[in-house]
């Protein structure tokens, strides 16, 4: 077993790793920047490095920082959490080549995945369904370019191949600003992911965004365990998650599920995973795997029972599956709110002192937060500061659970987006379920 994991990671996440790491018996360094150093988790862990100022490039981007305070330490292995260096190839390799155990995927599927021409392809080869597109990168052969999207029909997306965050992306409503703006997209990502490369998918118009997670372990075998929906989104900014997805039938599960789960063992896949997909008037479009844990991973471990983080950790030390895909199986429904410190009407970043805070409780209620009563909230970082978790026997159960527990949730000190999240809960059509991604930035006028 390992005996020692640092946390690569800050706030509610690296908090949520470092209780997997104690239910396991497993020691735990906690690195961090100088402005976290009053960190829930820093507080909480065996030993704690400080790897630098509080810029992130210079503290939790910062590789030789934290390769050399996983050597002080002699730490065993790394879990990296979500954002930060957790889907940088290089590090995973650094981190391998330095003789730890990088708690993820091999970096060359990191590689494979983060490019999302070569993900597209070998997700096709693997069986997944994708959205109609240009099926690799759009090329200097202006004509032939032209032609491909009159075979998509228009409107036509721009993407960047190497993009994430919801950047690097334009929407074509006709041939005339095509090659316009396949220019401008270029331009961009050459200047924002130092990769030019980009690629035509058919925009679909009013999707909603459903998500697998899966698991893999080191000898060839792979489940899932269900699917969320993510489609409440601000700014491509996920706000609200559910899971199972309204609406979805057992037999569509299965069917997802599986090609997911089949496409991990034909790319050698190991470690939590997540096939995210656009779904459309009954169909499932791929359009990319994150190779890593996810912020709202939570609500599949609610229904499922399955803890997403600690199995992470087990499949990094080498151990095989402790769950066959006929032991899944999802119970009940859950929701996650997530509370960031900002304006509930401008949406401006708040950070600041909590001066005053009260967790909300009882049956099915699941707080993930590193925040406490005298915290103060760096101005440095993502302003999440938590993720409210409800679990009932169906979805209107976690539904009039999640709107006790809002209720009940008191941060005073900073503003927080508690408010919107009350007006979500209370909207008509997320009661109804199945809303499209559109559906929130309409709402609220945007
Ligand atoms: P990123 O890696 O930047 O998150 P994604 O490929 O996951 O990029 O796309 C982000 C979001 O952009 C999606 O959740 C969806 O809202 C929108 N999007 C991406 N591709 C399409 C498409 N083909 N049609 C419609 N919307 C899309």
């Amino acid at each position: 077993m390992i005996e020692k994991i640092l946390i690569a990671n800050r706030g509610e996440i690296a908090l949520r790793i470092l209780r997997a790491c104690r239910e396991l018996g497993i020691k735990t360094v906690a690195v961090h920047s100088e402005a976290d150093r009053d960190l829930k988790h820093v507080l909480l862990a065996d030993e704690s490095v400080c790897i630098g100022p509080a810029a992130s490039l210079q503290s939790y981007l910062n590789v030789p920082a934290i390769i050399s305070a996983a050597e002080v330490t002699d730490t065993v292995a790394i879990h990296p959490g979500y954002g930060f260096l957790s889907e940088n190839a290089d590090f995973a390799e650094r981190v391998e080549r330095s003789g730890f155990i990088f708690i993820g995927p091999r970096p060359e599927t990191i590689r494979l995945m983060g490019d999302k021409v070569s993900a597209i392809a070998a997700m096709k080869t693997a069986g997944v369904p994708c959205v109609p597109g240009s099926d690799g990168p759009v090329d200097e052969n202006k004509k032939r370019t032209i032609e491909l999207a009159r075979e998509i029909g228009y409107p036509i997306i721009i993407k960047a191949s190497g993009g994430g965050g919801g950047r690097g992306m334009r929407v074509v409503h006709s041939e005339a600003t095509l090659l316009n703006s396949i220019s401008l997209t270029k331009a961009e990502a050459a200047a924002t992911f130092n990769n030019d490369m980009v690629y035509m998918e058919k925009y679909l118009e009013n999707p909603r965004h459903i998500e697998f997670q899966i698991l893999a372990d080191q000898m060839g075998n792979a489940i899932h365990l269900g699917e969320r929906d993510c489609s409440m989104q601000r700014r491509h900014q996920k706000v609200v998650e559910e899971a199972p997805a309204p609406g979805l039938t057992e037999t569509q599960r299965r069917e997802i599920g599986e090609r997911c789960a089949a496409a991990c063992r034909t790319i050698g896949y190991r470690g939590a995973g997540t096939f995210e997909f656009l779904y459309e008037n009954g169909q499932f479009y791929f359009i990319e795997m994150n190779t890593r844990v996810q912020v709202e991973h939570p609500v599949t471990e609610m229904v499922t029972g399955v803890d997403i983080v600690k199995e992470q950790i087990l499949i990094a030390a080498g151990e095989p599956l402790r769950y066959r895909q006929s032991d899944i199986v999802m119970r009940g429904h859950a929701i996650e709110c997530r509370i960031n410190a900002e304006d509930s009407e401008t949406f401006m970043p708040c950070p600041g002192k909590i001066t005053d805070f009260h967790a909300p409780g009882g049956p099915g209620v699941r707080l993930e937060t590193h925040i406490y009563s005298g915290y103060t909230v760096p101005r440095y970082y993502d302003s999440m500061i938590g993720k409210l978790i409800t679990h009932g026997e169906d979805r209107e159960a976690a539904i009039a659970r999640m709107c006790n527990a809002l209720r009940e949730t008191v941060i005073e000190g900073i503003n927080t987006n508690i408010k919107l999240q009350r007006a979500i809960l209370r909207d008509g059509t997320f009661l109804a379920g199945g809303a499209n991604i559109h559906y929130l930035e309409k709402k609220l006028g945007m």
